[in-house]
């Protein structure tokens, strides 16, 4: 039995909430309480914000590379204890221990590109108008910083936007999902172990998001929030802080487009289907949710995506022959199924799945089958709302320029997927697609060199590459005048 973190952390210190309450964290595969942890109210995210608000200054002046070191260390000590933090993601969130491992892997490969980048926030020097003048910009780090993260990559999200945070110079708070917050306090303990100057990091566990919230985009010292999570909360967050004109970097929800062209590489094309579609059991914002394949291609296509699906083995994430766990709660199955017999009613065909697993070994957990849906149409609402389970709806279509209008008709931004071997039409799609991020013949887009982010509904703000840092430092216009030469 693992053991796991269960108090906030705050100032360097591991507390409990100030009311003493806790709440419990749940395993999805069965049901059972893992742990009760501390369960934070808006006056222990005032402490951490005061804390933070301590820390800031003296972390801002800490010289890049001591800063970047400091990173290094800490993804040096969480890759030595990489099993068991997978166990623990996995424990309370579902995914197949392998994935669990991949997604910490990617995790702490963003703190070290940003350990890097730590080194390189160059300023600039412009030519001015008079021989007594200069013209500089300078980075600084934009001050205390704030994560809220979402349950599906409970380890991925905290680090990619800490490391960009810590490298900037900027203080931050991690408000990880209630669902899985363990994973959260153990990057916290690696941080402090690595030698992270207390206050620099916090994590504050809470099952009150919106209160606690409250107190974050209310509070004038916190400049920076990050988010990543549905589009609703999104919105909430951006009315919340704009009474303090926070900086907001949105990674919101997506419905990602797939379309196979019949001129594609049709093995390729599958692979990469499977891992973008099946992936966390479907539960990511780039999970191919509209699989748009060409009439001519059709049949073939979907009988090879059917024979792929049926074959994948559900169950307990911690066996590990088992590549499908479970959703993360009841209500994420509810909302499957709901989708799935919306579909049914308006004229879809179940070609794979379409229901939870039989058999007592599941009965407990939140369990769904790998689905494929045939005759799916526009107006079905699996065609306009993201699922997050584990169903692949295919929509026929026939020409280039039906396929990029259906591909676009959404208030969605976040990631397209599109496959042919006419290079032309690679160009002109991926041009034409309305996405901020595109897979053309790809459906591995993750890199933590590249801009990741949305346009649209789907967000503001790129994390990743260089331009991961620049949610996290302002630029400063200095003139300096009246330079005389002797
Ligand atoms: P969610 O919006 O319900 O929750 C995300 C975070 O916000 C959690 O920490 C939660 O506790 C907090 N929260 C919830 N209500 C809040 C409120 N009123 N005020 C402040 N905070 C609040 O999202 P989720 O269900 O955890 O995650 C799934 C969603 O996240 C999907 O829409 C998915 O597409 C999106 N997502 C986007 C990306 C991306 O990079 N664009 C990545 C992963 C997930």
């Amino acid at each position: 039995m693992a053991e796991y973190l269960t108090k906030l952390f705050i100032d360097g210190s591991w507390q409990d909430a100030i009311s003493g309450e806790t709440f419990a964290v749940i395993n999805p595969a069965d049901g059972s309480e893992l742990v009760r942890i501390a369960d934070a109210n808006a006056e222990d995210m005032l402490k951490a914000i005061d804390s933070a608000q301590k820390a800031q200054a003296g972390w801002a002046a800490t010289p890049a590379l001591e800063r970047s070191r400091i990173l290094r260390k800490a993804a040096e000590i969480a890759r030595a204890d990489i099993d068991r933090l997978a166990h623990v993601l996995t424990m309370e969130q579902g995914k197949p221990l392998a994935q669990a491992l991949g997604e910490i892997t990617y995790g702490l490969d963003f703190i070290e590109w940003f350990a890097e980048e730590a080194r390189r926030t160059y300023g600039t020097t412009v030519p001015s108008t008079g021989p007594d003048k200069r013209i500089v910009a300078i980075k600084q780090a934009t001050g205390v910083s704030v994560a809220i993260t979402p349950w599906n990559f409970p380890a991925l999200q905290i680090l990619r936007k800490l490391g960009a945070a810590l490298a900037a110079g900027c203080a931050m708070i991690v408000k990880p999902a209630a669902l899985t917050p363990l994973s959260a306090l153990e990057i916290g303990k690696y941080f402090a172990e690595a030698g992270l100057p207390d206050g620099v990091l916090q994590v504050v566990t809470s099952s009150r998001a919106s209160r606690v919230s409250e107190a974050i985009m209310s509070d004038s010292r916190v400049r920076v929030v990050s988010f990543t999570g549905s589009t609703e909360v999104g919105k909430v967050l951006m009315r919340e802080g704009s009474t303090t004109m926070k900086r907001l970097a949105l990674e919101l929800g997506g419905h990602a487009p797939f379309i196979v062209f019949e001129d594609a590489d049709l093995d390729h094309a599958l692979e990469q289907l499977i891992s973008v579609k099946m992936r966390n059991m479907g539960q990511t914002c780039v999970s191919a949710n509209r699989i748009f394949v060409q009439r001519s291609i059709a049949e073939e296509f979907t009988r090879r995506v059917v024979e792929r699906l049926s074959s994948m083995k559900v169950g307990f994430g911690t066996e590990s022959d088992v590549e499908v766990g479970p959703l993360i709660n009841a209500g994420a199955v509810d909302k499957v199924e709901s989708h799935v017999a919306d579909a049914i009613a308006n004229g879809a065909t179940v070609a794979a799945g379409g229901k939870r697993p039989s058999g007592a070994a599941l009965a407990n957990g939140h369990f769904y089958e790998p689905t494929v849906l045939t005759g799916v149409t526009d107006e079905m609402i699996i065609a306009r709302d993201e699922t997050f389970g584990p169903v692949a709806p295919i929509f026929e279509f026939d020409t280039e320029e039906e396929v990029i209008e259906r591909a676009n008709n959404s208030p969605f931004g976040l990631a397209a997927y599109f496959f042919t071997r006419d290079v032309n039409r690679l160009v002109r799609v991926s041009e034409a697609l309305e996405y901020g991020t595109v897979g053309a013949n790809d459906g591995s887009i993750s890199a933590v060199q590249a801009p990741f982010g949305g346009v649209k509904e789907s967000g503001i703000g790129r994390e990743g590459g260089h331009w991961g840092m620049d949610d996290y430092m302002d630029i400063k216009y200095i003139s300096l005048a009246g330079l005389t030469r002797p």
